[in-house]
């Protein structure tokens, strides 16, 4: 076995130690092909209000811009599925809010993940990301092996789906990269993008926000002006057409597992929650980011 090879074993050893559910690894190059299509879509509108997206624009392909002196991208799964359904006359909330923001859980187990990489590989320094920097975490993901692009534009992983989060280690150290997948496996079908309430799957592949019902009700800060369809917070329409979905592994993490409340509230409690309860109930969930102002004026879209 070669150093890079033993270096690359360690570091897939390690991540299963931590809890991660897979683990790629990719060459931290500058990703040169995603640069037009990024552009094309920024110049369409097609990220609406999320001014976020165009910003850093350069750091988005870069990972040297990220980390010093970068090398390679280790990139991780952390499977969110469940088979247990919200009260069917609640208004609906995506699945990967129903159990706790796992921002917070995941940011914890990079940092004992590289604290873990630290004791055992000598000299490596990096940095961890989830869903928290100009990063193009789907592109790391296919690069390392883990899966594909959907034509939802969602990432899917062969065992796992889409219901997982995806993080990253960016660090400093050469290692045996994993080979992307040759095959697409989306192949003929189109179920996400017929069953999409609000045709935002404008081609495959390619997303607009504006229409989409998930940027509507969790980014948006203006008057919502689509259909929700029932959606509260998020829209999981796509992800649950998906064959890929529903044959994916259910999710073993206890912290992601859905809240009762989540579960159990009734539309006439949500209707009527108030302030403090919400802060309360939701104290650890993603739906604290769109907040509670939010939260209401997104019940206001839903009818009974
Ligand atoms: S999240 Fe909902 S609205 Fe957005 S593309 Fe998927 S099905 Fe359409
Ligand atoms: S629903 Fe079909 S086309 Fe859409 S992402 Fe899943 S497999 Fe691909």
């Amino acid at each position: 076995m070669s150093r890079l090879s033993e270096i690359s074993t360690i570091v897939k050893n390690q991540a299963e130690r931590c809890g991660f559910d897979a683990c790629g690894i990719a060459k931290a190059d500058y990703l040169s092909d995603r640069e037009n299509m990024l552009k094309e879509w920024l110049d369409k509108g097609y990220n609406a209000s999320m001014n976020y997206m165009k910003n850093h624009f350069e750091m988005r392909l870069n990972p040297q811009l990220l980390v010093e002196n970068a090398k390679s991208v280790i990139c991780l799964l952390t499977s969110y599925n469940s088979d247990i359904a919200q009260n069917a006359a609640a208004p609906k909330i995506a699945r990967y809010a129903h159990g706790n923001d796992y921002h917070t859980i995941i940011r914890k187990k990079l940092s004992d993940f590289l604290a873990l990489l630290q004791k055992n590989i000598y000299q490596i320094n990096g940095r961890g990301f989830v869903d928290s920097a100009p990063i193009l975490e789907r592109e790391w993901a296919v690069r390392a092996g883990l899966g594909w692009y959907g034509k939802s534009s969602a990432f899917i992983s062969p065992a796992f789906g889409s219901f997982v989060f995806l993080s990253e280690l960016i660090v400093d150290i050469e290692m045996e990269y994993d080979k992307p997948l040759t095959v697409n496996f989306c192949g003929a079908c189109n179920r996400c993008i017929a069953n999409c309430p609000n045709a935002a799957i404008v081609e495959p592949y390619v997303l607009n926000a504006q229409k989409c019902i998930s940027y509507q009700t969790i980014e948006n800060k203006d008057e919502i002006n689509i259909a929700t369809h029932g959606w509260l917070f998020g829209c999981d329409r796509c992800l649950q057409v998906c064959p890929y979905n529903k044959r994916a592994t259910i999710c073993r993490h206890k912290e992601f597992q859905p809240a009762s409340a989540i579960l159990n509230m009734s539309f006439d409690e949500w209707e009527n929650i108030d302030e403090d309860d919400f802060k309360t109930i939701f104290a650890n969930s993603p739906l604290m980011r769109a907040g509670y102002n939010k939260i209401k004026q997104n019940m206001k879209n839903i009818k009974r």
